[in-house]
């Protein structure tokens, strides 16, 4: 690493940002409501010398930090956490509460690592201060809401962040991975996360009394032929090398165990690499539902309802010029040996809505490993230090090569 780069790195994660880290993990707040976390994101950048901007797409913030002419980088770390009751005995534990979006008092946990994400952005902040002189350009902080929902990078784009803070020629971010050593950066080139869809299907019968089955159309029945039939869409309407997958995770009906309901709700979620895929999927799951009710003798019009809601994820594609070029800065900064490769993954991440401009928007979204636990995890409790460094540092490597003076 080049002396400079590594100082300010060092630097930049000292005791007052991992005390930031703590106050952020001990004060976790959901999806949408992450009020407290990004003033406190938007305060610690602008202590560290950025013009911030504030309440861009709900509670997300972008901060920007100049020298000189030159090309944009932007920078996102994520601000929400979980409805997970934390079940680490950190001393700095969340204890905290919110409200879902059904109104129920839910326990919250950083149980997804954004709280590490925000350390590393403003540690990321003051190293560049530190390296003034030695880079040109800006850099756009962003602090993105509702990532666990992948609705806040299309919100913030929706309320004008280019337009307030221009379009960058690039945009990166980092995600952590337990699976991975500690402190080691992974890279991938092309397809990094699966695209996502959820979908309600509500299976209407006709309800009657348990005892005369004859005299209903029973979609308890029907429901569960639909969660079987379902299964035949990845495996025998998709090319076996293709990814696809499908998910029945929420089936709700009855209320008595002599009676015949009306109506089942099943909850979907499907997963893609591409746009083929994802119709194929969908009109799957609408094409054997209404096949399945009108072979149980279900009436025109009571057909099953389907309803795509409005929580997609678009797969998220790197710019493999531009990921290789960061790669090799950060392989220069680290050594080869904490560096390695990732093919995609079946999770889904809305960083991709920050590529969506005219023209796109290169994006490299890579991964740091905690060496350890498991995301989403009421027991996940990484060493913060070594992975925000890592963070800072890979950080700082790619805006130092993307942003250099020559
Ligand atoms: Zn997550
Ligand atoms: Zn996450």
């Amino acid at each position: 690493m080049t002396p400079p780069l590594a100082r300010a790195a060092a630097g930049a994660v000292d005791d007052d940002l991992l005390e930031l880290y703590r106050t952020l993990h001990a004060h976790p707040e959901l999806s949408g409501r992450e009020a407290g976390t990004a003033q406190r994101l938007a305060d610690a950048l602008e202590t560290a010398g950025c013009r911030v901007h504030r309440g861009i797409g709900g509670h997300g913030v972008a901060a920007v930090l100049e020298d000189g002419a030159g090309p944009t980088l932007l920078v996102r770390a994520d601000m929400d956490a979980l409805p997970v009751e934390e079940a680490t005995d950190l001393p700095y534990a969340s204890r905290a509460t919110g409200t879902d979006p059904n109104g129920n008092e839910v326990p919250v946990m950083h149980a997804c690592g954004h709280d590490l994400h925000m350390a590393a952005l403003v540690g990321f902040a003051r190293a560049m201060q530190a390296l003034r002189g030695s880079w040109h350009g800006r850099l756009v902080l962003v602090g993105q809401p509702s990532e666990e929902r992948v609705s806040g990078a299309a919100a913030m784009m929706a309320d004008g962040l280019y337009a307030r803070v221009g379009r960058p020629d690039w945009a990166i971010a980092l995600h952590v991975l337990p699976e991975q050593p500690e402190g080691k950066v992974l890279f991938i080139e092309g397809t990094a996360s699966a695209g996502a869809e959820s979908i309600d299907l509500l299976v209407r019968g006709l309800g009657g009394h348990a005892a005369h089955p004859d005299q209903t159309v029973d979609p308890v029945l029907l429901a569960a032929g639909c969660v079987i039939g379902f299964q035949g869409i990845v495996s025998r309407s998709l090319d076996p090398q293709t990814f696809g997958v499908l998910t029945v995770a929420m089936i709700h009906g009855g209320v008595k165990h002599n009676a015949i309901p009306d109506e089942v709700r099943l909850g979907l979620n499907i997963r893609f690499f591409d746009d083929d895929v994802r119709a194929r999927l969908l009109d799957g799951i609408e094409r054997i539902a209404a096949g399945l009710a009108q072979a149980a003798g279900v009436p025109e019009d009571r057909m099953p309802v389907f309803t795509l809601l409005d929580e997609s994820a678009r797969p998220l594609v790197n710019d493999p010029a531009l990921v290789r070029r960061v790669r090799a800065a950060v392989e220069a900064a680290l050594g080869t040996e904490r560096v390695g490769s990732l093919g995609p993954s079946s999770g889904s991440e809305d960083f991709g809505a920050f590529g969506t401009a005219d023209p796109a928007v290169p994006l490299c979204y890579f991964r740091i490993g905690t060496g350890g636990g498991r995301l989403h995890s009421p027991t996940f409790a990484p060493d913060p230090k070594p992975v925000i460094e890592a963070g800072v540092t890979a950080f700082a490597a790619a805006a130092l090569e993307l942003l250099r003076k020559d």
